[in-house]
């Protein structure tokens, strides 16, 4: 997962470790601590003359810190690997111009002993873009009123149906039950593969004919965990329509007649800068409260991982991993930048 992505973020760290060695002949005895109170400090101990030369010499020619000019290479280099990895060009701007802020004026001394100054300024800057606060699944899930209501929105074919068979899993092992709606009316053999994994996991499901209104499907699923107190709804929505207005229609219809608790958006890691574009549709059309990226075990360049969130302003909540029922996994964002990192 994200291996291309992280293959990338290893080079930058090397290639600033060899740059800013390159650029510092004079530094065998380079000081560990560049703070001139510091040389002061050392100024007493006789036996350190020599170092405290060097070091004076390194600090008046500024050679003890890494310069914004000899980053710009790596950092350029950088943007233009995570460009074409499919990270959102605001994306990869805000991380070159943290990594900037954060290395610039460090130690050289830090960088050449090894000490890990790079990656966690890799670090940093990753999780500034990917950590954009929001909720919490599980918390939300056990605070709400049952029955919770939760609506999947997202185009078709990239593994919305089985998301929601997926957490219709997660959220029975946890104790909650469950039932299914399909909502998406319009394409043809759409109920049949929502029965499919309702069969294969025991869980109802709640269908009209296709063609039907997806609003009321979805009203009747939650009329249904009323009166059998069931404590969660999955609800399928349409991933194409006629038009764009009739999508934004359908999804505006099911906001005013069902009132959903929560409205996940689900797309395609693989999908890259596509999946983000579609994200910030969706949410522009009926807003989200999360994205669920499937297929990431597919995904080498994590793209859409890292610019999903920071582009729309709400978190990622899953990933999928894989074509099995339990093949989901909570995204943490710190979890995924030591991943990225380590
Ligand atoms: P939908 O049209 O969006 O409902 O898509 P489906 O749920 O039918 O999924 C489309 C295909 O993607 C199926 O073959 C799924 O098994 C596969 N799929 C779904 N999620 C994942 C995932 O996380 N990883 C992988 N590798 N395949 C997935």
């Amino acid at each position: 997962m994200f291996d291309s992505l992280k293959e990338k973020l290893g080079r930058f760290e090397e290639d600033v470790e060899t740059t800013t060695d390159a650029d510092s002949e004079t530094d065998d005895e380079q000081p560990t601590e560049p703070d001139p109170e510091a040389t002061d400090e050392s100024a007493e101990d006789p036996e350190s003359d020599d170092s405290l030369t060097e070091r004076a010499k390194l600090f008046a020619s500024g050679k003890s810190k890494i310069t914004e000019e000899e980053l710009e290479e790596p950092l350029e280099q950088l943007e233009f690997a995570l460009l074409e990895g499919d990270v959102e060009l605001s994306v990869a701007s805000e991380i070159i111009d943290r990594l900037r802020e954060e290395l610039v004026g460090q130690a050289r001394a830090q960088v050449k002993s090894g000490e890990v100054v790079v990656q966690e300024a890799i670090g940093a800057a990753l999780l500034d873009v990917i950590d954009v606060g929001g909720i919490d699944f599980d918390e939300e899930i056990a605070a709400r009123e049952k029955p919770v209501t939760v609506i999947f929105t997202g185009v078709n074919g990239v593994g919305k149906t089985t998301t929601i068979a997926k957490l219709g899993r997660y959220l029975e092992e946890r104790g909650y039950d469950v039932v299914l709606a399909n909502g998406d009316t319009y394409r043809a053999g759409a109920n049949e593969q929502l029965q499919e994994h309702a069969d294969n996991l025991g869980l109802k499901l709640i269908s009209h004919e296709q063609g039907g209104d997806p609003a009321a499907v979805i009203y009747d699923a939650v009329e249904y965990a009323e009166a059998n107190e069931v404590d969660i709804v999955l609800g399928d929505t349409a991933g194409r329509l006629h038009t764009s207005n009739d999508l934004m229609s359908q999804l505006e219809k099911i906001d005013r007649v069902v009132g959903p608790d929560l409205t996940l958006f689900v797309d395609e890691a693989v999908a890259g800068q596509d999946a983000t574009q579609r994200a910030q549709q969706f949410n522009d059309a009926a807003e989200i409260d999360g994205v669920v990226l499937t297929k990431a075990d597919a995904d080498s360049q994590g793209g859409a991982a890292i610019s999903i969130a920071h582009v729309t302003g709400k978190p990622i909540l899953f990933l999928g991993t894989g074509q099995g029922y339990d093949d989901i996994e909570q995204f943490d964002p710190e979890t995924i930048v030591d991943r990225l990192t380590t």
